[in-house]
This record gives C-alpha cells, sequence and structure tokens, in this order.
C-alpha cells in the first residue's frame, strides 16, 4: 500500500507492506550522496542478518526510551557531526516511537534540518512515525523539547513487527484501538470482534493500515494541532496520568483512558453510547489492567491532568469525547464534575 498526504505542498509517502523495506529504500537513497542510518540497538540485533543486513555502520541508539535522554540525543548529533553529515545527506531511522522521536528530532536540528526517513517497527509507531511530531524529555516531562519536522517517506515494513515482545503488542493495540474508534462504530467493532480472544498482528494488521490513514487524515488537515489534530488525544488525557502514575507501557494506559473517555462521554450525553459492561469484559479478558481504574487516587489524576502540557486552563480540563452519531469532539469539563465523573468509574470497576 501507498499513501500520500494531502498537506498544499512537500507531501511525504507512507509506504506498508511486507518485505518493502530494502526496495523501497533504494528509490529513495538513490536521490542522495551520502545517507546515515540511525538504528535502535535492539531493532539492529533482531535484524542485522535479515532485512538491515545491507546497511554499513549504522548509528546505534540505546533501547527505546533511553534514546530520549539529553545526553544519548547529544551522543547522537554529535556522531552525525562527525561523521560529516551535510545539509544534503539524508538520515533513516529505525526504530518504534522512542528512536524516531530522537532521531527524527536529530533530523530537524542538525544543521538546522535534513531530510529523513522514518522506518517504524512497532505497532505504536504506525502512529508515531506519521504527523512530523519529533522531541526528546526533560526532566520535567516528556517530549518537552522538540520540533515539527516532516519526514520525506515512511517505510512501514510489517516483517519488523514479528519480533515484538507480548508487552510491546499489547501497547501499540491501545492506538489502533483508539484509531479504530475515531474510524467508525463499526470499525472498533469489528476490531473487537477479530480481537475477542486475543491480539495477534494478523488479525489487526487491516486495522493498523485503517489506522494510519486515519492518522493521515487528522495531521494533514491540521499539522500544527490548532483543531482536528486535538481529537487524536482522545483517551489520552487520563490515560497520560496513568501511565505516569502507574508507570505502565503507553497504549495500556490509553486503553484505560479510552474506557474512561466512554464513561464520561455516556454521563455527558446522558445516553449509552457505550456499553462499558462489555468493555469492560472485552479490555480485561485481553489483560489490561483495568482495576486501576478502581484505585486510583482522583485528586492525583486531577493533578497530574492539570500539569498535561495540553492543559492551558487551571479551572478546567479539555478532554476529547464521542457524541451519539459516535464523532469526536472537544469539551472541557470542570473540576468538580471531572470529580464527580472520575468516582463514578471507580465504582464502576
Ligand atoms: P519504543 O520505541 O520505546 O520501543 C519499545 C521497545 O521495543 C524498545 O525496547 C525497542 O528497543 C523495542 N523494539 C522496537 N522495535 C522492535 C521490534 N521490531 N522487535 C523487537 N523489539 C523492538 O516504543 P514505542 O511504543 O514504539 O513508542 C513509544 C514512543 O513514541 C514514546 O517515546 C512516545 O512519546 C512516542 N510517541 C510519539 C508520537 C509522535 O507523534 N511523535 C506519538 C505517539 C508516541
Ligand atoms: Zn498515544
Amino acid at each position: 500500500h501507498e499513501f500520500k498526504t494531502t498537506y498544499p505542498d512537500n507531501n511525504y509517502t507512507v509506504h506498508v507492506g511486507h518485505g518493502i523495506f530494502n526496495k523501497v529504500m533504494k528509490h529513495y537513497t538513490s536521490h542522495y550522496n551520502e545517507v546515515f542510518y540511525i538504528v535502535d540497538v535492539t531493532v539492529y540485533g533482531h535484524f542485522r542478518d535479515g532485512i538491515l543486513k545491507d546497511i554499513e555502520d549504522p548509528i546505534l541508539i540505546d533501547s527505546g526510551e533511553s534514546a530520549k535522554t539529553f545526553q544519548s540525543f547529544m551522543n547522537l548529533t554529535e556522531n552525525l557531526l562527525e561523521q560529516g553529515i551535510k545539509r544534503s545527506s539524508l538520515v533513516v531511522v529505525i526504530g518504534g516511537g522512542a528512536a524516531g522521536d530522537a532521531g527524527g528530532f536529530a533530523a530537524a536540528v542538525t544543521l538546522r534540518g535534513v531530510d529523513f526517513i522514518q522506518v517504524p517497527t512497532t505497532i505504536l509507531a504506525h502512529d508515531s512515525a506519521i504527523g512530523g511530531k519529533t522531541a526528546i524529555n526533560s526532566s520535567h516531562g516528556k517530549n518537552l523539547i522538540g520540533a515539527f519536522h516532516r519526514p520525506s517517506g515512511v517505510i512501514y515494513d510489517l516483517e519488523f513487527l514479528s519480533t515484538l515482545p507480548e508487552s510491546e503488542i499489547m501497547s501499540g493495540f491501545g492506538e489502533v484501538f483508539k484509531h479504530s474508534l475515531l474510524n467508525s462504530k463499526e470499525a472498533a467493532r469489528s476490531l473487537m470482534a477479530k480481537t475477542a480472544f486475543g491480539i495477534s498482528i494478523d488479525a489487526i494488521e487491516e486495522s493498523i493500515i485503517d489506522g494510519i490513514k486515519t492518522k493521515m487524515d487528522y495531521v494533514s488537515s491540521d499539522e500544527f494541532e490548532s483543531g482536528s489534530r486535538k481529537f487524536l488525544n482522545l483517551g489520552h488525557t487520563l490515560g497520560h496520568a496513568i501511565e505516569y502514575q502507574y508507570k505502565i507501557p503507553h497504549g495500556q494506559a490509553i486503553i484505560l483512558g479510552l474506557y474512561a473517555m466512554m464513561y464520561i462521554s455516556n454521563k455527558t450525553a446522558e445516553n449509552e453510547i457505550f456499553d462499558l459492561q462489555k468493555y469492560h469484559e472485552y479490555f480485561s479478558g485481553l489483560d489490561y489492567p483495568v482495576g486501576l481504574l478502581g484505585e486510583m487516587d482522583i485528586e492525583q489524576m486531577i493533578d497530574l491532568m492539570r500539569h498535561d502540557k495540553k492543559n492551558i486552563k487551571n479551572e478546567a480540563i479539555g478532554f476529547v469525547l464521542i457524541d451519539e452519531s459516535f464523532s469526536p469532539y472537544f469539551t472541557e469539563l470542570n473540576i468538580s464534575t471531572l470529580e464527580n465523573y472520575l468516582s463514578g468509574i471507580k465504582e464502576s470497576i
């Protein structure tokens, strides 16, 4: 599959398929004199004798989130400069969302910006590799230092997903499920049916591809998040607070955030848009730690949501909900209303 973004200019293509990496890569690298490969060290370990065997002297970066520290980022940019990177070079970043964020940020700021290609290798990265947001972490919070920098292309070779550990499949699925909810009621329903007894890559492949299209639609129409791109935060307001508090993987926290979103959407609409009991059974059946919602400290959660970088006001918290026609909308909930909802959610668990 090939999908093109629909910005007014500087569009790029997202290539998705099995075993496409080397062929599509050749098409891009033929336009550049020097190509620098930045690869997550774990991913390189899995694929150095396979898909990645033709890559010479890649720059290996720390596995996962460690790549997003200041220290790792400094090593990475110094390394690129040491090896003589030029404005006219191409950077290719291979790894999950963390590698993509750190490598993408290096491409954004080294020499004030060089072209780069994203090669996502996790399920979650079907989301993070698209949209041009790049970042590293600060001691004040995640993703606080970054830039918008569009890739010149995204090559999503689904063969990479074959070595993903179970925990990463569960985490990545959180965003796949989110995209299905943003897509339509039917999309979410069919994804649930396909995963009723467990999540396999084969079963969700089609939904991953649909998720890519959904994400592309949102970011193409609102690159800098002044409007509808906000809808991609579905499940993320409480999700981020849970992720921070309980130190669980991002996508797992998002599943819990989506459950809370469903509860609040029902209450706000005064209608049963979501059958909560059904979702509760489904998520717990897949081993998501839904029980944490029954234990949460409401004041603590509210405090964390208030500090989310996307929240500007103090007396209300922005939420993306779903309405009766199954369309997402943005609203602000005042603190006391939210406290009531959160205690309702606790009781419903
Ligand atoms: P990740 O990049 O940390 O990867 C998770 C783990 O899986 C790491 O240990 C990694 O080494 C390993 N791994 C990666 N590919 C593998 C493979 N094919 N086989 C086996 N192991 C593999 O995590 P992630 O979940 O992909 O991404 C999370 C990051 O994405 C976070 O830092 C988050 O902030 C960021 N993110 C960015 C955006 C954006 O728009 N830029 C959106 C969502 C999330
Ligand atoms: Zn997310």
